[in-house]
């Protein structure tokens, strides 16, 4: 396998497909070497295979606003491979969605979902509505309009959708309460990110961030350092940025930035625990912006137009959007001393930035091992829902930490260079593709 005659192919079919042909270059540049190790996947043209995703469902979604005007937006499902098993992953709802989005989440979900020991194949899917300044009620016509959509392309051992950007408990909510209504069957693992009392799995909101944080821990650990006592700086305010903040707070460090789309928030005492609950008030006001948490808090800051990496830190998490930290960004990160950088958010940062942070040899790991707590706790919600019973907190937080721990020990194996820093980038690549490949090999050319 070659990378770029990959990429020139793949440029030639999908040219305006920029995330996607992002995505893939950087796993096809991670794995090329070792790939070529096994002429067998050459044979069975694995890589040819693994970079289109086996079907994707395009569909138009109509509803009716408050004012009673007719919207129509465009709602897509990618299910991209399902090689260990049924396809999984997440439904955004942001207007800047499209095609090349759906499909570079879609490729990075497999290998994540690969990542997790859990047998998930990869999906992704979600519609260009914006739900900034929606009303509730406009927010559950949508979701009911698109799951009208969808619910005969999904099924608890077919296609499990989560959220994601702008998909909360509450859009799970509206969308299962559809889908119930259409199958007629009470079918709890059809989707994942459920309320408590519906099939739902405790810590499952906070999986993300919390699974970043133990996967942070290990890092650290691993150089003989520790989250205590340092200073981070969270992207975003929403869920995962939340999840992030509340256990960063536990584990003794000091959050002194959050941000949105209107600027950042400066707190150089760091955030306490009120703060973080205020950021689900924030979340909840549906306006997508973080400056008023400065009215609300004395002591903090509100910088408009300015980004959480222009605040001095030691550690920064990418817990927004992708392509949130360019190369710019990543300098002025490592002028001001900071040694740590970890996506939370899905291809968080550019490759301008990655190759800034691996150049100055400085801790470095990408959202598909960072992130997956999330999807793996998704995962430990659909056991749950196929035993019928529902675990303890300290039974579910005990297996996430457990799979973050794995995840690590993964890219430790497959990433360590020959001068002993670890690439968390390849490591994680090589062992989420190679787990797939293995997989669609024994199972012949389908
Ligand atoms: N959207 C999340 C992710 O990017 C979670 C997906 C899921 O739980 O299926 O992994």
């Amino acid at each position: 396998m070659k990378t770029d005659v990959i990429m020139a192919n793949l440029e030639r079919k999908y040219p305006n497909e920029k995330e996607y042909l992002q995505a893939v270059r950087e796993v096809l540049e991670s794995v090329e070497s070792t790939y070529n190790k096994h002429p067998e996947f050459e044979k069975a043209k694995i890589v040819e295979r693994l970079v289109e995703p086996d079907r994707i469902f395009s569909f138009r979604v109509t509803w009716v606003d408050d004012k009673g005007e007719v919207q129509t937006n465009s709602g897509y499902r990618v299910q991209f491979n399902s090689a260990i098993g049924p396809y999984k992953g997440g439904l955004r709802f942001h207007k800047a969605v499209n095609p090349s989005m759906m499909k570079f989440l879609g490729f990075e979900q497999t290998f994540k979902n690969a990542l997790t020991t859990l047998p998930m194949g990869g999906a992704k899917g979600g519609s260009d509505f914006d739900p900034t300044g929606k009303s509730d009620a406009e927010i559950m016509r949508f979701c009911q309009a698109f799951m009208l959509e969808l619910w005969n392309n999904i099924g608890p051992d077919t296609d499990i959708p989560a959220g994601d950007v702008g998909v909360g408990g509450r859009e799970i909510g509206y969308m299962y309460g559809m889908y119930k209504k259409l199958k007629r069957e009470y079918n709890t693992g059809v989707l994942t990110g459920k309320g408590i009392t519906w099939g739902g799995s405790l810590i499952r909101p906070e999986a993300t961030g919390y699974g970043a944080l133990y996967f942070l821990e290990h890092m650290l650990h691993k150089v003989g350092k520790d989250v205590k006592d340092h200073k981070i700086v969270v992207s975003g305010f929403g869920n995962v940025a939340w999840g992030a903040a509340k256990k960063a707070i536990a584990l003794g460090a000091k959050v002194v930035a959050i941000s949105g789309p209107d600027g950042v928030i400066s707190i150089p005492e760091g955030m306490t625990e009120d703060m973080v609950d205020y950021m689900l008030d924030l979340r909840a006001s549906n306006k997508n912006v973080v400056a008023p948490f400065a009215d609300k808090f004395h002591g903090t800051k509100f910088i408009p137009g300015k980004k959480s990496w222009s605040v001095k830190c030691d550690i920064a998490l990418t817990s927004a959007f992708q392509n949130e930290l360019d190369g710019n960004d990543a300098k002025e990160l490592l002028d001001n001393g900071c040694w740590c950088v970890c996506e939370i958010s899905n291809m968080g940062c550019t490759p301008e930035a990655i190759h800034e942070f691996q150049e100055h040899k400085i801790l470095f790991a990408p959202g598909k091992a960072v992130n997956a707590g999330g999807v793996a706790t998704s995962g430990l919600e659909m056991t749950q829902n196929a035993q019928h019973l529902s675990w303890t907190a300290e039974e579910v937080d005990d297996r996430l930490h457990k799979i973050m721990k794995s995840i690590h020990e993964q890219c430790v194996k497959y990433g360590t260079q020959p001068d002993g820093y670890v690439d968390y980038v390849k490591g994680a690549n090589i062992a989420g593709f190679m787990k797939v490949a293995h997989a669609m090999l024994e199972q012949g050319i389908i």
